[in-house]
Parts: C-alpha cells; sequence; structure tokens
C-alpha cells in the first residue's frame, strides 16, 4: 500500500514537471506585433477622426517599442471617407527608425499614391469568401487576385515589401462557415504572388480554437509557418483562446489594435479587433517576449479614447485605470 503511494506521489510529481518544462517550448520565444489600430481600428469609425489625432496617435504607438504600425489605407475615399486623409497621415507623422509603417493598397491606383505619400510597405486585403469579396471590394475573389498580382509586381519592381490578408479565414457574415481548404488556396496564391506574410484574418470573430487549429492546420501545408499571422477580432469573446491556439501551433505573428478599435464596416455585427493591451499581458505573463512596453500602449490607448469620446475595449485597459 505504502509502495503504491509513493509509486503514485512520483507519478504525480513526475507530470508536474513534464507539465512545467513544456509549458514555455510548446511557445514562440518572441512574438511579433502587428498594431492595426489607426488603420483597421479608426477605420470603422463613423465620426470622421481628424488627421491630427490620427498621427499623435501613430507616433505614440511608435515609442512603444512595436516594430509594424499600420497607418492608413488608400482606398478611394468615396469607399472609405475615414481614409481619405491618408497621405497627410502618412507624411505627418514622425518616423522612428527600425519601424514600419505599412498602408492597404487594394488596387493600382492605391499603390501608385502610397508610393506617391511614401509609402515603404504596403498591403493587399483579400477573401477567401466570394460574396465578401463582392461586397467588400466589389470583385470576385479572381478578379481580385488579378488586381493583386499587378500590385505586388509593381512592389516588386520597387522593392516594396507585401503584407497580404486573407479576410473570413474563419467565417462569412454572408455565407457562415468558410471551408479551411479555400483558406489555404488564397494564402498560397498570395504567397506565391510574393506577399512575404499572409495574416489569417477572423473579421467577424466567430472563430473558436478548434476551428482556429482546423484552418491553420491546412494553411501551414501550403504557406511557411513563419510567413503566417492570425488577426483575430473578439466579437465572441474568442479572440485570446483563438490566438493562443495560433502560438501552440508556431504561429509567432499576431494583429492586434491598441485598445481594441475597430470592427469591420461591411461585416454586420463585428466588433472590435482584439486589443493589443491584452495580447501583451497574456504574451508578457507567459514569459514571451515582444519588445513592446505595455505601459506606453496603455497610454496610446488612453489617448485614443479621449479622443474618441469612448471606453476603451480592452480589458487590461480597464482593470489598469480601475474601471472594471
Ligand atoms: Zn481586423
Amino acid at each position: 500500500k505504502i509502495l503504491s503511494l509513493i509509486q503514485c506521489r512520483l507519478i504525480l510529481f513526475c507530470s508536474v514537471q513534464v507539465n512545467e518544462s513544456n509549458f514555455k517550448q510548446e511557445y514562440p520565444e518572441f512574438v511579433k506585433i502587428v498594431e492595426v489600430g489607426p488603420r483597421d481600428g479608426l477605420q470603422n469609425e463613423k465620426d470622421i477622426v481628424p488627421t491630427r489625432v490620427k498621427i499623435q496617435l501613430i507616433d505614440m504607438l511608435s515609442t512603444t517599442g512595436l516594430s509594424v504600425i499600420e497607418a492608413t489605407s488608400f482606398v478611394s475615399s468615396k469607399w472609405v471617407p475615414q481614409m481619405a486623409d491618408h497621405t497627410d497621415v502618412l507624411q505627418g507623422i514622425q518616423r522612428v527608425p527600425h519601424v514600419r509603417y505599412p498602408v492597404l493598397t487594394p488596387n493600382m491606383q492605391g499603390f501608385q499614391d502610397a508610393v506617391a505619400a511614401g509609402a515603404t510597405e504596403v498591403a493587399v486585403f483579400g477573401s477567401a469568401s466570394e460574396t465578401f469579396s463582392r461586397k467588400n471590394i466589389n470583385c470576385s475573389i479572381a478578379e481580385s487576385m488579378l488586381r493583386f498580382e499587378e500590385v505586388i509586381s509593381a512592389a516588386k519592381d520597387r522593392q516594396i515589401p507585401v503584407r497580404g490578408y486573407v479576410s473570413c479565414a474563419l467565417g462569412c457574415p454572408h455565407e457562415g462557415h468558410i471551408e479551411p481548404t479555400k483558406v489555404a488556396e488564397i494564402s498560397k496564391a498570395l504567397y506565391d504572388m510574393g506577399c512575404y506574410e499572409i495574416s489569417l484574418g477572423d473579421t467577424i470573430g466567430v472563430g473558436t480554437p478548434s476551428s482556429m487549429f482546423k484552418m491553420l492546420q491546412k494553411v501551414m501545408k501550403d504557406v511557411p509557418l513563419s510567413a503566417l499571422a492570425v488577426h483575430c477580432h473578439d466579437t465572441y469573446g474568442q479572440a485570446l483562446p483563438n490566438i493562443l491556439t495560433a502560438l501552440q501551433m508556431g504561429v509567432s505573428v499576431v494583429d492586434s489594435a491598441v485598445a481594441g478599435l475597430g470592427g469591420c464596416p461591411y461585416a454586420q455585427g463585428s466588433s472590435g479587433n482584439v486589443s493589443t493591451e491584452d495580447v501583451l499581458y497574456m504574451l508578457h505573463g507567459m514569459g514571451i517576449e515582444t519588445g513592446v512596453n505595455l505601459d506606453r500602449l496603455l497610454e496610446a490607448g488612453d489617448f485614443i479614447c479621449n479622443a474618441l469620446g469612448r471606453r476603451t475595449n480592452s480589458k487590461v485597459a480597464q482593470a489598469r485605470s480601475g474601471t472594471l
């Protein structure tokens, strides 16, 4: 009896040891955060945010240690009036060395305007859902791929890196379920065209760790893990578990927005992006480095929430300010 008790304790002791030593090894040591608040976040604001506010937000974010801040979008102001000041924003910010400021360029016109404004990195925005593509960028997936090919090849000529987005990767507001094979197909197409990184977007935040797992499993077969990023919205409160799942699978690039700004103007019921503050808190708590200073990020979040007259979506920011 005593022997079996000792054995039992030994097994217990050993299993705890194994779990503890495995915990950190399962995750990347460093995660790159791509801050999308100034573009993906503010794009959804109904009232036009003053250009100086956008510039100040980006300038504050530039001092946090972030290495990528998506600055604006060179879409037609007819479609997205909020981003009509893209040139003024890009030219007004204080660029910090080693920080990249990608801008969205949906077509050649946007790309040319972005280059004229001084863009040194661009992004194209594709979709894994046919209906979403038609409603969001007014063309079929196939047509959008032709446009992107043109943009990406022009960018290559100028040695401008291009990031690719795949929206609706875990579900579509119009079509519902999206097949992981479709996501893999679009991701591979963008990667093969020359995108250095593919950001897989749960645009409406409907995914769960299990759909994230299944989708990534398919995409990882076609695109190298080091070239994948996840972009989660917190509509159903699943963003952090979904990100954690992606990290466990080896993804080490995470998109997030300061104060959890945003949503998608074309996707009904889509709430904000996962907040950068909450992602940082989780990663740092797990001993994963990001190079980003959470306190400074919280200051930038305070600033933009005050400017917009709104409460932060970040749980960490709410907890820190005692407003929970
Ligand atoms: Zn987003």
